[in-house]
């Protein structure tokens, strides 16, 4: 069975896209830690980080990296953290998370909630500074 990131790759269901290529998609995290609180995903489907191949997993970080300095653009914080969890979704990925303090990385906290009208408003602004 297909995961849900796959569906997201796909089309089948949607979501706030930041940026993409033809092997890698950024999206909001529906459940997000912070204000531009980002996934980052290979488009083929591999459960664990790890078993990516090695050049497929260098561009996944390269891409990432590209995503973290446009949401360091427009998303006012000390720096972007970068967690690998993937115990909820087995489809690899890069969560990017804007940081101030180190509690502001704790996947334990509880939640922001944001509108459908809000999301797609910061993943456009963010989307717009990032460079391929
Ligand atoms: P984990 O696999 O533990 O790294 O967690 C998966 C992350 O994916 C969580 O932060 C969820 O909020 C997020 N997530 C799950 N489904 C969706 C979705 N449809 N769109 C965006 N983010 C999602």
């Amino acid at each position: 069975m297909s995961t849900i990131f796959s569906k997201i790759v796909r089309g089948e269901i949607p979501c706030h896209k930041v940026a993409e290529s033809e092997d890698y998609l950024a999206f909001l995290d529906i459940n997000p830690l912070a204000k531009g609180h980002t996934l980052v995903i290979p488009k083929e489907e591999t459960d664990y980080i790890f078993d990516l191949d090695d050049e497929l997993l260098a561009g996944l970080m390269v891409f990432s990296k590209k995503v973290a300095k446009a949401i360091k653009a427009r998303i006012a914080c000390n720096r972007v953290g970068v967690t690998v969890i993937g115990l909820e979704v087995p489809h690899a990925h890069v969560h990017l998370v804007p940081i101030n303090v180190m509690n502001d990385i704790n996947f334990s906290k509880k939640k922001l909630e944001y509108t459908q009208e809000e999301l797609a408003a910061i993943a456009a602004d963010i989307g717009g500074f990032f460079r391929p």
